[in-house]
């Protein structure tokens, strides 16, 4: 089973996308993270994005899409949680030619709804583990002993350079502008799901297995 996790920044994709990792053996493949990784590598495409991912833009269809493609290959036997990915049609349109290539299909679109002003919460309260990656936040998910990772007991605790109003911005922009028109393309392939993202995070990866759990032929 390969599925989507589509939602602004700050939705929670990435907490939920490792929830299911956990309970499903499924794979989380993040943009996102990958992209971080390149940048911390210091190599030549990480040096090139680090600039606009700051700024909360977009990088290139080419880019993104180039990384998934690595990763399919890696993995031909699917499984995949797509988080944060894909961001536009182009994106969404590759994705598809790439999973058919592999003898794959995408399975489900889990939109996870939630409104600005939780986003902007949920953004200024994150911070995650630099080791394994969990994810925390102060006020609804903070580590059980402050400044240590529950997971993995690093006390290597970050918030990312572009949690910030005025890059949160123009992600929300890009958001809406670049990655909303992905509702109705799924919509209308008959693979969109939308779940309530502003319940609880055990609530929401309640909905999530019922929605994976109840489609047709599962
Ligand atoms: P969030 O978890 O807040 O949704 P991500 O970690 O997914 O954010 O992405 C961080 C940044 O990385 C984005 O603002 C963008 O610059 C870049 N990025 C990640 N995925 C993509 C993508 N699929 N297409 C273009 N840019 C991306
Ligand atoms: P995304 O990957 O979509 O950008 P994250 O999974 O990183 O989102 O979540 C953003 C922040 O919100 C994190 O600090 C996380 O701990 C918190 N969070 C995630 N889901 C929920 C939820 N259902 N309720 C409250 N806080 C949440
Ligand atoms: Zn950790």
């Amino acid at each position: 089973m390969n599925i989507i996790l589509l939602g602004p920044p700050g939705a929670g994709k990435g907490t939920q996308a490792r929830r299911l990792e956990k309970e499903r053996g499924m794979i989380q493949l993040s943009t996102g993270d990958m992209l971080r990784e390149a940048r911390n590598s210091g190599s030549e495409m990480g040096v090139k994005v680090a600039r606009i991912m700051d700024a909360g833009e977009l990088v290139t269809d080419e880019i993104v899409i180039g990384l998934i493609e690595e990763k399919l290959q890696e993995r031909p036997g699917g499984g995949f949680i797509f988080d944060g990915f894909p961001r536009t049609l182009a994106q969404a349109d590759a994705l598809g030619d790439l999973l058919a290539r592999h003898g794959q299909a995408l399975d489900a679109v889990i939109e996870l709804r939630v409104d600005d002003d939780e986003l902007v919460r949920r953004i200024s309260g994150r911070y995650t583990c630099g080791e394994c990656g969990e994810v925390y936040h102060d006020d609804t998910r903070p580590t059980k002993v402050e400044g240590k990772c529950d997971k993995c007991g690093s006390t290597n605790l970050k918030r990312r350079a572009d949690d910030n109003p005025e890059a949160l911005k123009t992600r929300l922009m890009e958001y809406y502008k670049k990655t909303s028109p992905l509702i109705g393309y799924y919509y209308a392939k008959g693979l969109l799901y939308p779940v309530n993202g502003l319940a609880p995070i055990d609530t929401v990866a309640q909905e999530i297995a019922l929605v994976l759990d109840g489609r047709p032929g599962s």
